[in-house]
């Protein structure tokens, strides 16, 4: 337990540093805009399909453009 604790401690130490500004940005396939809304999409899942039996909500993310306001499908696409 104890020699796994220090690798653990000693993760952080090891990452590398990255510089942001020389990451390629994800730009939107529509308007090259490079900026984007966390946007929700809720699902109902019949109870027959839901684990609990019961009527659930399932949220699935997508990334919305904010210049242009449509949803893209790069990161789904990686
Ligand atoms: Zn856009």
């Amino acid at each position: 337990m104890n020699s796994n604790q220090a690798i653990l401690q000693k993760q952080p130490q090891q990452q590398v540093k990255i510089n942001l500004e020389e990451l390629e940005r994800i730009k939107c396939e529509f308007c090259e805009g490079e900026h984007f809304d966390l946007v929700w999409a809720i699902h109902k899942v019949p109870a027959m399909l839901s684990r609990t039996g019961k009527v659930s909500l399932f949220p699935v993310a997508f990334f919305r453009c904010v210049d242009c306001a449509k949803v893209t499908k790069i990161i789904h696409n990686t």
